[in-house]
């Protein structure tokens, strides 16, 4: 692949993001960048502004986006970017996409969007039987389109902690989180096919996760071969 492709993973909560860029970034060798673990990080140091953005997390709402867009900034100059990166939860309104939009036009960093389309249905059963480990953050998902371990599991494998329900994957917060990914965040998908964004739907309920990878692996070899880019 040519220097410092980045992907942008595109989809609603719940349509495997977080699983595909963890997949991604080893066969890729790109940065993972999800804007949702930093805040959660941000939240754990337990600070003024972690307990603002608490809040708001647990409401299903989505976090200011001067905030995030700096968080983002600051993450992709980080060195371990340098070879290319995934965004996975971001951008999630048209401001944050303007933000990346002259921020990768001004590095000269092509990127390509892989929506992930998941039913709604298949997305609230996935939440709603999704565990987390308190301890070490690992996600333990009860479909079988999940790539974790069953959800009948009562501790974490890794470091034995007892397994929770994440706060905003409590039904009434997932159907808050759809709300605001239909009114802020899927205009972001017409405004990157606009500005000239190559963007693939790829199926995110039909397959097991590793069947899906591959296919966004094929994506962005295609398209960051030499000579396309
Ligand atoms: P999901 O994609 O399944 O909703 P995430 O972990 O990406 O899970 O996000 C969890 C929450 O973090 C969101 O509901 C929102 O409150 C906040 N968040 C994550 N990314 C962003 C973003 N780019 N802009 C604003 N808020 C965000």
């Amino acid at each position: 692949m040519t220097s410092r492709p980045c992907l942008i993973l595109f989809g609603p909560p719940g349509s495997g993001k977080g699983t595909q860029a963890k997949l991604l970034r080893e066969s890729l060798g790109m940065a993972h960048i999800s804007t949702g673990d930093m805040l959660r990080e941000r939240v754990a140091s337990g600070d003024e502004l972690g307990r603002q953005v608490a809040a708001i997390m647990k409401s299903g709402a989505l976090v200011p986006d001067e905030l995030v867009n700096r968080m983002v900034e600051d993450r992709i100059a980080q060195p371990d970017a340098a070879r290319g990166f995934i965004l996975d939860g971001y951008p999630r309104t048209v401001a944050q996409a303007e933000l990346v939009d002259s921020l990768l036009r001004r590095q000269g960093i092509r990127a390509v969007v892989v929506h992930l389309k998941v039913d709604y249905n298949v997305v609230i059963t996935r939440l709603a039987g999704r565990r987390q480990c308190p301890q070490c953050g690992a996600l333990y998902s009860s479909g079988s389109t999940s790539d974790c371990a069953g959800a009948a599991l009562q501790v974490c494998e890794h470091d034995g902690t007892r397994l929770i329900v994440r706060d905003d994957d409590r039904e009434e917060v997932v159907v808050e989180r759809l709300k605001a990914y239909d009114l802020q965040t899927a205009p972001v998908l017409k405004y990157l096919c606009g500005a000239g964004y190559r963007c693939y739907d790829v199926k995110g309920d039909e397959r097991e996760p590793r069947g899906i990878a591959r296919e966004i692996q094929d994506v962005m070899e295609r398209e960051f071969t030499a000579g396309r880019a």
